[in-house]
């Protein structure tokens, strides 16, 4: 018999702070204190099942990521390495074992929630991971999280199917790279164009046996919540239910945030919600309910809170 479900995990990690990208970097600490702090306001860390973030089996890593590129951002962070590409993706003494976490409690979750221990999850860890490439640190991201989850699935759970809804601001363009030749893994993103890293235009759509899983929905600056959420309903949505997922992975970014200074997207705290709610649907009539949600971007700390709470609160009531 399975077991029963225990609702919706939360995976955290221990300390927030280790990965320290030096001052008015905007990828910083504060905003996982933030988000937990808010969880913990509202009551909803106390509806999660709570979990600390393992460290992720370098074999996890490799599946996606090129052996030297592993092996390259620890030796760099080991010796004291302060930047980890050609400026933007920082690092300080704790970075290695931060990033080994963020990786490690994206698999943890995915196991947890396709094994049917929890019904979905969310993993509030840093650094994000989707603009990771396969040999390259880049945008804030060490190791392309959601990209090693989703590997585990497939190579290792024998997941037939996996869906990636990224709806960061921005294009996560190590995530289209790694799976844009298999047809196994759906990669959709919801992203402001133009905007950094300027991938992601509607013609990338897979190449090989991968094309057609590739859904790129460009928005224009200062799209609000009517036009990104008829995009999601119309194209995201429906090409989803084609694609028939055993499991939805979220990049979750809150970025596309009104308040959010890295972008001039208009996006108010209820299109998250809507958001995760429509998924959610998506995910019971295909895949048992099956959500794993990892943070992405969201860089004004009121508003990835707000945003964070409005995405975990549909999270638990699931
Ligand atoms: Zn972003």
């Amino acid at each position: 018999m399975a077991p029963a479900r225990m609702g919706t995990g939360l995976v955290t990690q221990a300390d927030p702070t280790r990965h320290d990208t030096g001052p008015g970097h905007p990828e910083r600490p504060e905003r996982v204190t933030a988000v937990q702090e808010r969880l913990r306001a509202s009551g909803l860390t106390q509806s999660c099942v709570r979990i600390t973030a393992p460290a992720c089996a370098i074999a996890d890593l490799e599946r996606v990521h090129a052996v030297r590129h592993v092996r390259a951002m620890q030796a760099a962070i080991e010796s004291g390495a302060r930047v980890l590409d050609e400026g933007d993706t920082r690092a300080s003494a704790g970075s290695w074992a931060a990033a080994l976490e963020a990786a490690g409690g994206a698999v943890l979750a995915a196991r947890k929630v396709w094994a049917k221990e929890w019904s979905n999850a969310f993993v509030a860890a840093r650094p994000p991971g989707h603009h990771a490439e396969r040999d390259e640190a880049m945008g804030f991201c060490v190791f392309n999280n959601v990209a090693v989850a989703a590997a585990h699935l497939v190579e290792v759970l024998g997941a037939e199917r996996v869906a990636i809804v990224d709806w960061d601001v921005h294009h996560g363009n190590g995530t289209q790279h790694l799976f844009e030749r298999d047809p196994r893994v759906f990669y959709a993103s919801l992203h402001q164009s133009p905007l950094y890293p300027g991938t992601g235009a509607r013609h990338e759509r897979g190449t090989g046996e991968g094309e057609g899983t590739t859904l790129n929905l460009p928005q224009p600056p200062h799209a609000g919540d009517a036009q990104w959420l008829r995009a999601f309903e119309d194209e995201l949505l429906p090409a989803l239910e084609d694609f028939d997922p055993r499991i939805v992975l979220v990049s979750a970014g809150f970025d596309a945030h009104a308040d959010d200074p890295l972008a001039q997207t208009e996006l108010t705290t209820s299109a998250f919600a809507t958001m995760t709610e429509r998924l959610l649907e998506l995910a019971r009539s295909r895949c048992e309910g099956r959500l794993v949600s990892l943070l992405e971007g969201g860089y004004d700390l009121r508003a990835l809170a707000d945003s964070v709470e409005a995405h975990v609160g549909a999270l638990v009531r699931a």
